[in-house]
């Protein structure tokens, strides 16, 4: 088989799941490689996966294979053609965005090309005029895939000379299909997949957390234990809430082990602080309230579907039909309520007291 038959099919290009649309591009593009990609998606799309796979198509000797040596190097990132950039302190350093003009300019070892994957660089900042070059006129044997959540403005110019790939959310359905493939039951990955909101990343956590489904099935029992008290409606809010604690602790040792690592980093190169401690501080922040939020809609979205399955029920009286869908609009109006940044127990007590009808 010739790269050409080859890269026709790549099939290690099935590693990107859920993206149909990037698929196809990814297909075409390999015919004739242009010089900078702009792999644009939200955390959890898999930008990152779709980067290593299409290098892998890239450096391939049978264009894509997923199966030879040169593929099975650049899927463990050992490829000497393969290069992935992520930045040391909170954003780009000029130092770092220097060191990749560095890198672009080397000739390929063992391929036709070299590729180099610049992990979340919207976080590129001052150091944005220093990449931009490289961007623009890499050597012909360099390919550079760029990942990124956003284009923020400092970035515009770089995004603008790459094509640019939209990654987006994942169905349900694609997120019970990778999480299967990679041996989850059906029912932990369905539960999973409801509770993800389309992150692949979130799913794969979840799937591998224990605590996960008996956490859910806490607010599933919910409506069943409310006895019409005040006292019953605080007692249930406090108890949901001190569920969350347990994914949030293990979010916080992550955390500590990442700074951890980059002090260690800061010491080896000689200085005494992280670059940017405080910007990765706030980050870690965002990244804690973020899972607290997802875990409270993940809670929500299980008591909405308690509710729902009793709309279903045969000869469901009037009157529990009616307090059923007001029940059901509180949930809706919870999790709205839970995008602006309100009181978690008061927002929790509020529901509750709505769904004690
Ligand atoms: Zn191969």
């Amino acid at each position: 088989m010739t790269a050409a038959e080859g890269s026709a099919h790549a099939p290690v290009l099935d590693r990107v799941k859920g993206q149909p649309g990037v698929l196809g591009l990814l297909r075409g593009a390999l015919r004739a490689p242009l010089h900078a990609y702009l792999f644009i998606g939200p955390p959890g799309s898999g930008r990152l996966d779709a980067s290593i796979a299409f290098a892998a198509a890239l450096l391939c000797p049978r264009g894509g294979c997923g199966e030879c040596a040169s593929c099975q190097e650049t899927l463990a990132l050992r490829h000497p053609d393969l290069e992935v950039v992520e930045r040391v302190g909170a954003s780009i350093s000029v130092k770092q965005a220097r060191e990749v003009a560095r890198m672009a300019l080397r000739t390929p070892r063992a391929a036709p090309y070299q590729v180099l994957v610049l992990v979340d660089f919207h976080l590129v900042d001052e150091a944005a005029p220093a990449l931009l070059k490289t961007i623009e006129e890499p050597p012909d044997t360099t390919v550079i895939i760029i990942t990124a959540e956003t284009v923020p403005s400092p970035f515009v110019t770089i995004a603008s000379r790459c094509v640019q790939v939209q990654f987006k959310p994942l169905d349900d359905e694609a997120i019970i299909e990778v999480l299967m493939g990679e041996g989850v039951e059906v029912a932990t990955a369905t539960a999973v997949a409801e509770a993800a909101g389309g992150r692949l990343d979130r799913a794969r956590l979840l799937a591998r957390d224990p605590g996960f489904a008996q956490r859910l099935q806490r607010w599933r029992t919910v409506p069943s234990r409310l006895d019409g008290t005040g006292a019953r409606v605080a007692e249930l809010a406090d108890e949901l809430l001190a569920s969350i604690a347990e994914p949030l602790e293990v979010v916080r040792t992550r955390q500590a082990e990442e700074l951890a690592l980059l002090q260690e980093q800061a010491e080896r190169r000689g200085e005494n602080n992280i670059p940017g401690r405080s910007i990765i501080e706030d980050r870690h922040n965002r990244e804690l309230r973020r899972v607290r939020t997802d875990e409270i809609r993940a809670g929500l979205a299980a008591l909405s579907s308690v509710c729902r399955a009793r709309l279903t029920e045969p000869g469901v009286a009037p009157q529990r039909l009616r307090s059923t869908l007001a029940a059901i609009a509180a949930i809706d109006e919870a999790s709205t309520r839970l995008s602006r940044n309100v009181n978690a127990t008061m927002l929790l007590q509020w529901l509750l007291l709505h769904l004690d009808t």
